[in-house]
């Protein structure tokens, strides 16, 4: 999922901070708060902290570890930095999403293939990638770009990354590959929408599912079915912005 329109969809957010704030979305709130891009709070992350369990991100979540990871890919390709959002109560910590998310992002198959960009994690990363529950993503992403995620699905931006944890750790039902290549596709996919990519379909009966193709929901688009594939192809890395 993500946004599939045009280059707005990253308007709605808050403007960045220039300190460590980190957009909460309270468990409980009101309906009419669904419409506001703005209701997330800001909390203040403390300077200092463990950088293996996470710093308290306000009351429903932790940030990342204090450390800034190494970077990797080509050298002068866009820099991405993220920072993460680990909300509580799920089954991993801050400190093993930012190791997930560059154990996928790092792999020369993902999008630092491209030669075109790089990533990073930096606790004061513009980038918000967020591991939230399926309640709460479903907030988060209707407050971002107005999207329904029916509690099933994720939702990338340009400035934030939402990921299920229902997908996280489980999968989809409608991924036709395995769960352990679920996450790299969730990744790839979401984290594309973040550096500029937009959906796209099935090419041929039988080919490789472009990873920016909404492989959570089916792998079939106009009649043709693509097979399952969590890493962007060639031509989805010459189509990065550099
Ligand atoms: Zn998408």
């Amino acid at each position: 999922m993500g946004f599939s329109g045009g280059a707005g969809a990253g308007l709605l957010e808050p403007k960045p901070s220039q300190t460590i704030a980190i957009p909460v979305i309270p468990d409980s709130g009101s309906a009419n708060g669904l419409s506001s891009p703005t209701r997330g709070t800001s909390a203040a992350v403390p300077g200092s902290g463990s950088a293996i369990a996470g710093r308290s991100a306000g009351s429903n979540g932790l940030a990342g570890p204090s450390a800034k990871s190494k970077i990797c890919g080509r050298p002068g390709a866009r820099l991405v930095r993220f920072r993460v959002l680990v909300e509580s109560r799920l089954a991993t910590t801050p400190g093993q999403f930012v190791t997930d998310l560059l154990t996928v992002l790092c792999d020369k198959r993902s999008w630092t293939g491209s030669g075109r960009v790089r990533f990073q994690y930096d606790p004061q990363g513009p980038l918000l990638i967020g591991l939230r529950s399926p309640k709460s993503t479903e907030r988060r992403c209707m407050s971002l770009i107005h999207l329904s995620v029916n509690r099933y699905y994720s939702c990338g931006t340009p400035r934030e990354v939402v990921l299920n944890s229902d997908r996280w750790f489980t999968g989809s039902r409608y991924w036709p590959g395995s769960v352990s290549a679920y996450r790299p596709m969730l990744v790839n996919h979401e984290v594309g929408h973040a550096i500029g990519q937009h959906h796209r379909s099935c090419p041929k009966d039988g080919a490789l599912s472009p990873v920016m193709m909404q492989q959570s929901k089916s792998t079939t688009t106009g009649g043709n079915t693509c097979k399952p594939n969590p890493w962007p192809l060639s031509y989805e890395w010459r189509s990065v912005r550099r």
